[in-house]
């Protein structure tokens, strides 16, 4: 079967492309049906990125549905990337649904020497010391635990993911999978090092402050003040006086604002104030 796809620039969309700013922020593809927003998306130059969106032949369908285009202005790319995920988040556009993400998230525990599956539901991710992650499901994370037995040579009778007889060598110490903590081949301790060494470098990192903090961004165009608090993206102001304002709210563990924050926050360089 020949299946030809048609595509046909947007030209109704062309002339709400000269009031877009060149300045970073976030901009929003809206539908004729209710202005429901179909796509969310941000860039350090909202004109540049809307433009290849309508160069883009596999946007089509989103592009023919799109009636008009709006945007929030931000300082830099950090505040941009914050403002996107939490409208993403907020309004859940047709579009986005890849970005979509649950806000119950996974990480890994080690608890009696095994790892153990615990949930943001139940500890607060940001405070709580020895976790490993993220994880999106119980699933993905026990199959991360698996991948590191396979890497390491590490028991499963031991990780608690097999039934072993105490002492008894497991399945795959015979067809040499593992390296035989099961059966004393190797000491716990060893295998426990290489466990703990593979985990580190996702060990989640507890929120660094005693409290809330504004992340300062400047443009030409302004400067904004990011209040973030427990990796939790509160909102963006531009003084101090309504930064301290959005600190009253609650501020539990967050996945976006942790992946998006991490890196600048630990690397410095950035200009943070503490609230
Ligand atoms: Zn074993």
């Amino acid at each position: 079967m020949i299946r030809t796809t048609e595509y046909a620039y947007p030209t109704h969309l062309r002339e709400a492309i000269d009031d877009l700013p060149t300045t970073p922020g976030v901009y929003t593809f809206h539908g004729a049906e209710g202005d429901l927003p179909l796509y969310i998306g941000k860039s350090i130059n909202i004109r540049n990125r809307v433009l290849s969106h309508l160069r883009t032949q596999d946007e089509a369908r989103m592009l023919r549905q799109t009636q008009r285009i709006t945007y929030i202005q931000c300082a830099g790319e950090i505040g941009a990337l914050l403002l996107e995920a939490s409208m993403i988040k907020q309004q859940q556009p047709l579009f986005n649904q890849k970005l979509r993400r649950t806000k119950q998230m996974c990480a890994l525990s080690i608890q009696d020497g095994r790892p153990t599956v615990v949930y943001s539901r139940d500890i607060n991710f940001a405070t709580q010391s020895g976790l490993f992650g993220l994880f999106a499901s119980r699933q993905s994370a026990l199959e991360k635990i698996r991948d590191i037995a396979d890497e390491h040579r590490l028991c499963l009778g031991l990780l608690g993911l097999e039934k072993v007889k105490p002492g008894k060598p497991c399945f795959r110490s015979m067809i040499n999978r593992c390296a035989g903590a099961c059966c004393a081949k190797e000491g716990v301790e060893d295998h426990q090092g290489r466990l703990i060494s593979a985990l580190n470098n996702m060990r989640i990192i507890c929120w660094p402050y005693s409290g809330a903090i504004g992340l300062i961004e400047r443009h030409p165009a302004m400067t904004q003040i990011h209040v973030v608090q427990n990796w939790c993206y509160l909102g963006s102001v531009t003084d101090l006086k309504q930064a301290r304002a959005l600190t009253a709210q609650a501020s539990g563990f967050d996945a976006d604002g942790y992946k998006i924050l991490c890196r600048p926050l630990l690397a410095g360089g950035t200009e943070i104030v503490e609230l």
